[in-house]
């Protein structure tokens, strides 16, 4: 009996240890990628537990003051409680400019039917309000919002500048009342102290949505209205102006509410943001006497002797801290130096005092070099032979080359001909004979032999530019 509940409990503890996630850190989801409806949300985990805010902007595709306000968020460390930023809900009018293209995505939030590809976003944002303890909805609304009317841009019915409820006070279908209105006026406050200019305040917006005399019941499609009616959580639509002097002020203006908002509802960001993820290289920029060169990690990149190279970019996670050190030559940081490469030569990468990646540069047109490996299959069997080695086979004996290589190379990018060989039923001699099975037979084209009385023929290494890497020799015995 004991057994059991002890198993009861483990059973409990790694499910507990599931769910459990961890803090703080950042889970981003993508949602139909590739197509126009792109979805990109980040959850991000505070260091200490706490509410949950979810923001969404660019529901319409002309707002940009909401979505680039969204966007910012989506990078946020927290200290305490979490977030969930859908940056660009409606990713296909954002490309567009335009408010909805395929119609309006904040008018459909009432139907339950999942059709158009706008409802399935819609259906995730819907997921997204039941994680969620306040709902933030950012807008770039016309005009400036006014209690009273003073002239066309300027009055009761416009949305700009405003942060707009759909009551005072909410009550639930559970009962539970919520403040809207007290919530709406303490972020204004803040919010209009930092704004300064009268001209430019945010005002409160009660839409009065469930009154049936109210001019807005269309706010009953909306996200913030479904929020509040199904999920019972506090929603908000935050509105700059269209009308505000740049795009820079009406982000702003979103982040002067998105801060008020956070600091009342407990969430607080971690400044400044801690971010430790193990260094990666992903590829450098090397400029070969000025043609730039992407090249990957522990490639080889062959060089004419010479030349001058210089290291123009790393591409990494990390943007600062990063360094490469031809090794050998000038100092430990070399990057931005163009330097003249004699001899081979191994580049490392470091990210502050780690290695994280390394390049070989090969010279070209050497004779020294005895470090490229040929490897010739001779009779079903795999044999290695060095640069300027000599393979003895006798006629009825089956070669395949396989392959040349540099150490710290796969050696894909270097071709081999076997000079005097002529592949069977192929149409055109690329002068790359790996991979062939050859018979030693009479049918070598005798003027390749480097002897007149023998049959002794180059097998050739080359790279991908052309240049001749090495060879070692065929001799068939008489
Ligand atoms: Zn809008």
């Amino acid at each position: 009996m004991r057994a059991v509940w002890f198993l009861i409990l483990i059973v409990f503890l790694v499910y507990k240890s599931l769910l459990a996630v961890e803090r703080p850190s950042t889970v981003h989801d993508v949602y139909f990628k590739g197509t126009d409806y792109e979805l990109h949300v980040y959850k991000i985990y505070g260091r200490i537990p706490g509410n949950t805010m979810l923001i969404v902007g660019g529901i319409q595709g002309d707002e940009p003051g909401g979505f680039l306000s969204a966007d910012l968020y989506s990078d946020l460390r927290l200290e305490k409680g979490d977030l969930i930023v859908v940056p660009r809900a409606n990713f296909k009018s954002i490309i567009l400019f335009n408010r909805g293209v395929d119609g309006d995505m904040n008018r459909i939030f009432h139907k339950n039917r999942i059709e158009t590809e706008m409802d399935k976003v819609v259906a995730i944002i819907k997921k997204l309000m039941s994680e969620s303890d306040i709902f933030l909805h950012l807008h770039d609304g016309w005009g400036f919002h006014y209690p009273k009317y003073i002239d066309s841009l300027r009055n009761p019915k416009r949305f700009g500048q405003s942060i707009i409820t759909d009551a005072d006070i909410y009550e639930c279908g559970n009962g539970k009342k919520i403040d809207l209105k007290n919530i709406a006026l303490k972020v204004l406050n803040e919010v209009n102290q930092k704004i300064g200019e009268e001209k430019y305040y945010m005002h409160y917006f009660n839409t009065n949505t469930d009154d049936p005399k109210t001019p807005f019941s269309d706010m009953k499609k909306t996200a913030t209205y479904f929020a509040l009616k199904k999920y019972c959580i506090p929603a908000f639509g935050i509105e700059a102006s269209k009308n505000l002097p740049s795009v820079e002020m009406k982000v702003l203006h979103h982040n002067y509410a998105v801060n008020a908002f956070m600091k009342l509802f407990d969430i607080i960001p971690e400044q400044p943001k801690i971010f430790l993820p193990k260094p990666e290289f992903k590829y450098v920029v090397l400029q070969i006497n000025g043609d730039p060169k992407i090249v990957e990690n522990r490639k080889i990149l062959f060089v004419p002797k010479g030349a001058m190279v210089e290291t123009i970019h790393i591409e990494s996670n990390y943007k600062r801290g990063l360094s490469c050190d031809f090794l050998g030559i000038n100092g430990l940081n070399d990057m931005g130096v163009p330097i003249k490469i004699e001899k081979d030569t191994t580049v490392i990468f470091r990210k502050d005092n780690e290695k994280i990646g390394e390049v070989f540069l090969k010279v070209l047109g050497k004779t020294e070099d005895k470090n490229l490996v040929f490897i010739i299959e001779v009779n079903g069997k795999k044999e290695a032979f060095l640069d300027g080695e000599t393979l003895k086979v006798k006629r009825g004996d089956k070669i395949k080359i396989v392959k040349a290589f540099y150490e710290n190379d796969d050696g894909s990018d270097i071709a081999i001909n076997f000079k005097g060989f002529v592949p069977k039923n192929v149409n055109t001699n690329t002068g790359d004979d790996r991979g062939y099975l050859i018979e030693i037979d009479d049918s070598f084209l005798k003027k390749y032999s480097i002897y007149v009385d023998k049959e002794v023929y180059p097998v050739e290494a080359k790279s991908i530019d052309g240049e001749k890497l090495g060879r070692i020799y065929i001799a068939i015995d008489q």
